[in-house]
């Protein structure tokens, strides 16, 4: 051991305000975590250790401290939602690519073995995440701190998200050019699917094993429970690297989002295929998703104040969702237009529009507006705007978007739902899964921010819900 280790570890046994029982704890858990644990923890730098030894309790209680509380239904939904949601996948492109398209048929389409396995897929799969790696490890664009760590660190992030996406539509343009007969995505589908689910399976396995060698403070507070099932689920680590490569910043917004709008592009080729030019609701389903996958990537940025980064640890949950849900749940619209197609008139094409242009406006408006606040509350563009005072130094804005509704994004993003099921007529449900389950999606999520916004500013958030009653829509919840 060195000299610096040795000083540290006396440093670390000798800290001020710490109870004696969680001094106990922590020095019978360091007696259990080994030699490798202890070994990578000596690996620490120094300044990053000085940051760690910061003799104040409250921090301490933060860091060594984790949430006993479930989400998603415990054990249970740790159960049942990798078996049931995988297979929702699958289920929901059968679907989509049956003549009936509906989801209340019994018994429903099952696909034969050839159709769930093409070797193509795996192929495809894992060389676009290869892409994706190298273009996030490209010198493109600027890099950024995320938010202060339990440790007292910034980790440092490539925004170089919307350079990967221009790169992957001059790829996928080429490959256009060669020939490349991209409509074949159609077929390619359920086995892509199928392959991504592998992956998130495989990747989760991997996140959870290696959370063990990491210290206690870079676990996720809510998926250190000790129950393994719910840990594995959730996600221990919160922000798990390979050097410097963020796997959960990574997956959060490239290989699934791109991914989700080059199916799109290929269900459109697929149209082409079979009719000769694609339809206007093929063109307006891929023009509104391509604007909100164009717009996160831009925002790119914003991501990093997100409960994903900031809270949730990296599990299957989030990892199943980045890179299986999001890329073939999210494209069914355009996967069902294929195979049935729909008459769109001029004034509906309008009022459609104006729908996606009223929730992008909502949408992006209160999320710049709350980023620009957060980042630099003297802003002139927030400066006048009226705020509340927190116990813990940050403000809550209480005019504004933020005055209308407690999440006014998630409005914006529910009118643009919408609007990306309408181009599919009225005549299936199967379109509207998408905006259903978003909905769904939203309310748990207020809720979840709800009583974490509770724990952390107390008072102040009850007074908050006083004055803006409203959740996410207007006058009605
Ligand atoms: P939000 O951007 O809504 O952020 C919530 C946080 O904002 C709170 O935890 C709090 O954090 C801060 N906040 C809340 N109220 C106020 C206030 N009055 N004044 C100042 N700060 C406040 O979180 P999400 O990550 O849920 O959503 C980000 C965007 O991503 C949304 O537009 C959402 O619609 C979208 N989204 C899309 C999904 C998809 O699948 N398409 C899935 C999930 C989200 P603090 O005070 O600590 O800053």
């Amino acid at each position: 051991m060195t000299a610096e280790g040795s000083d540290w570890l006396k440093d670390y046994f000798t800290l001020k305000n710490v109870g004696r029982g969680r001094f106990q704890l922590e020095a019978a858990r360091w007696m259990n975590t080994g030699f490798s644990t202890l070994h990578s923890r000596l690996r620490l730098s120094a300044s990053h250790r000085r940051q760690i030894m910061k003799p104040n309790s409250q921090a301490l209680k933060d860091r060594f401290s984790h949430d006993t509380e479930r989400e998603f239904g415990g054990t249970l939904g740790a159960v049942c939602i990798p078996i049931f949601l995988p297979l929702t996948v699958l289920f929901l492109i059968c679907v989509s690519q049956s003549p009936e398209a509906s989801l209340l048929h019994w018994p429903p389409p099952l696909p034969s073995t050839d159709q769930l396995w093409d070797p193509l897929a795996p192929v495809l799969l894992l060389g676009w995440i290869a892409l994706h790696a190298l273009f996030y490890l490209m010198p493109l664009g600027k890099i950024s701190e995320g938010l202060v760590l339990r440790d007292g660190t910034r980790l440092k992030y490539p925004i170089n998200g919307f350079h990967a996406l221009c790169i992957s539509s001059l790829v996928l343009m080429l490959l256009l050019g060669l020939g490349a007969p991209l409509g074949y995505l159609f077929e390619l589908l359920l086995p892509m699917a199928v392959c991504a689910i592998a992956v998130s399976f495989l990747l989760s396995v991997y996140l959870y094993i290696r959370s063990f060698w990491v210290p206690s403070y870079a676990l996720a507070l809510g998926g250190n429970t000790g129950n393994p099932l719910y840990d594995f689920f959730i996600g221990r680590e919160l922000n798990p690297r390979v050097g410097n490569f963020d796997l959960k910043y990574f997956c959060e917004l490239r290989p699934g989002l791109i991914g989700w709008v080059v199916i799109n592009f290929g269900m459109l080729m697929k149209e082409v295929e079979l009719r000769g030019s694609p339809s206007l609701a093929m063109i307006l389903v891929n023009s509104f998703q391509l604007v909100y996958v164009a717009d996160a990537l831009w925002n790119e940025e914003a991501v990093l104040t997100t409960m994903d980064i900031v809270h949730d640890g990296f599990g299957f949950m989030l990892v199943f969702g980045d890179l299986a849900w999001v890329p073939f749940t999210y494209s069914l619209q355009a996967a069902f237009l294929v195979l049935h197609p729909q008459v769109l008139s001029l004034l509906g094409a309008a009022a459609i529009v104006a729908l996606n242009g009223v929730g992008y406006y909502i949408f992006r408006n209160s999320n710049s507006q709350k980023n620009q606040f957060r980042r630099d509350p003297t802003h002139p563009s927030v400066s006048k705007l009226e705020t509340i005072a927190t116990a813990t130094g940050k403000r809550l804005l209480v005019s504004g978007w933020w005055g209308l509704v407690r999440h006014p994004n998630y409005l914006g993003d529910l009118f643009m739902a919408l609007a990306w099921s309408l181009p599919c007529g009225f005549s299936h449900l199967l379109p509207y899964f998408y905006v259903i389950y978003f909905t769904v999606l939203l309310i748990h999520r207020e809720a979840r921010d709800e009583r974490q916004c509770r724990a952390k500013y107390g008072l102040a958030w009850d007074t908050y819900c006083r004055r803006v009653p409203y959740r996410i829509f207007p006058y009605i919840y």
